[in-house]
């Protein structure tokens, strides 16, 4: 499930045979527990936190979490040394090897963002594959690859193009959201789904959306076009700034 997606704080919780982890921790301590909460999920019972890179909407409350909690932390050396996380256990990782948590296999990938060395991550369990791919300003033949055969693919859907063209944001910051280091667009996030979706794709869910330069029907409207493309009847969740999500993709 979504506890949160946006950049007011990102963080993401799969859950399956009694293990869970959760991707990036962008809420503080206390707005990760009463969110966890509301969907029935005890934070004592997170087995590991991956981190996806350093910035702050995806790392908030990692420190306070994990400690309070006991949660080891992964992420890549980049993302650890530039996170705040005294007194938590820190496992690192490689950026293109996979690893185990409990029944879980863990494959993270490289990713284009303006951060130290971002990931996106898939995670593995019995046949089932969620992706998780977020901060990204480029979808590369690689990340392509990465993303198939996912049953729920969750990827980013930034920013409207006219919107933020037209849109009250600098011209440099413009510049950056768009470049290959920045962020995915609806249009980015349509040409993903028409290349990644498959007969065993179930759910896209949208992350990360932006509030001044994206509305979550633009970006339901651009992405399902991608879908249509692919010729496929898939379930098109999307997050909208700031919200939540509860359980997704169910076997
Ligand atoms: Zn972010
Ligand atoms: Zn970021």
């Amino acid at each position: 499930m979504v506890l949160s997606s946006g950049s007011c704080g990102n963080s993401i919780v799969f859950s399956s045979d009694g293990a869970s982890v959760m991707i990036d921790a962008g809420l503080s301590c206390r707005e990760l527990e009463r969110r966890m909460s509301m969907f029935g999920l005890d934070p004592s019972d997170m087995d590991a936190l991956l981190l996806t890179h350093e910035h702050t909407d995806h790392t908030r409350g990692a420190k306070r979490f994990c400690s309070t909690y006991d949660v080891p932390v992964y992420g890549t050396d980049g993302t650890l040394s530039l996170t705040p996380l005294e007194g938590v256990e820190l496992r690192p990782i490689s950026n293109r090897h996979a690893f185990e948590v409990g029944p879980f296999k863990v494959s993270p990938f490289p990713i284009k963002h303006l951060a130290a060395e971002p990931v996106a991550y898939s995670i593995s369990d019995d046949g089932f594959k969620l992706s998780v791919a977020s901060d990204l300003g480029c979808a590369t033949p690689k990340v392509l690859e990465a993303l198939q055969s996912s049953q729920v693919l969750m990827i980013e859907a930034n920013y409207d193009d006219e919107m933020l063209m037209k849109g009250t944001y600098p011209d440099f910051l413009k510049r950056t959201i768009r470049g290959d280091h920045g962020h995915l667009s609806n249009d980015d996030a349509a040409m993903v789904c028409s290349h990644v979706i498959s007969d065993v794709t179930k759910t896209v869910v949208l992350l990360h959306l932006s509030r001044e330069n994206n509305t979550p029907e633009k970006a339901a409207q651009t992405v399902s076009d991608g879908i249509r493309k692919n010729g496929r009847d898939v379930r098109l969740e999307v997050t909208e700034h700031g919200g939540s999500k509860g359980p997704i993709g169910l076997r």
